[in-house]
């Protein structure tokens, strides 16, 4: 336990100021030296780390079909409450069910990846794109066609590659 010191009485040394002044240039000049974190946005853009957790997609088979199929799992585990969809009739043999409506409010999503985890179908993901941005309230309601988009340029790990007119982010 610390010992509270009642008239604590300063030694010449730190009168003089030098020492304190000393060590204090001493970190400055360690941090002149070290590696930079400071990153030109948005000329430059930060790589985040393997499973870090941004902007949601969903994914699409072999054959670029929508793997969703409208089971609500993600919906119901959603923390946020921010995922919607309709279910309808899938167009294809390999599923009966498809969301003919699939929307997630990004004003509300707190990306706590709780969807992914829920989901059977490995259908909705959480991606790598954290620079996402809008004028209006109603271009962060994400359709299915846009979380579809989200997965065209994500799918092959090289978004940060893309330019702004590629990604339409
Ligand atoms: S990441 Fe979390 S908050 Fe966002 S849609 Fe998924 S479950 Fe909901
Ligand atoms: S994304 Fe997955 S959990 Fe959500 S409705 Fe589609 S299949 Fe079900």
């Amino acid at each position: 336990m610390g010992v509270v010191k009642d008239g604590y009485e300063p030694k010449w040394s730190d009168k003089f100021y030098l020492p304190a002044i000393l060590k204090g240039m001493s970190v400055t000049l360690k941090h002149l030296f070290m590696k930079k974190y400071t990153v030109q946005y948005p000329e430059e853009k930060w790589i985040p780390p393997p499973g870090h957790q941004g902007a949601i997609r969903l994914n699409r088979d072999p054959e670029g079909r929508v793997k969703c199929v409208a089971c609500e799992m993600c919906s119901t585990a959603c923390t946020a409450n921010c995922i919607s969809m309709s279910a309808g009739v899938a167009p294809w043999d390999v599923r009966e069910i498809d969301p003919v409506r699939f929307e997630i409010d990004m004003l509300r999503c707190i990306l706590c990846g709780m969807c992914e985890e829920a989901c059977p179908e490995d259908a909705i993901q959480l991606t790598e794109i954290y620079d996402f941005s809008a004028y209006s309230r109603e271009d962060l309601i994400w359709d299915k066609e846009k979380l579809l988009k989200n997965y065209d340029i994500t799918a092959d790990g090289k978004y940060f590659e893309r330019s702004k007119e590629e990604t339409g982010l």
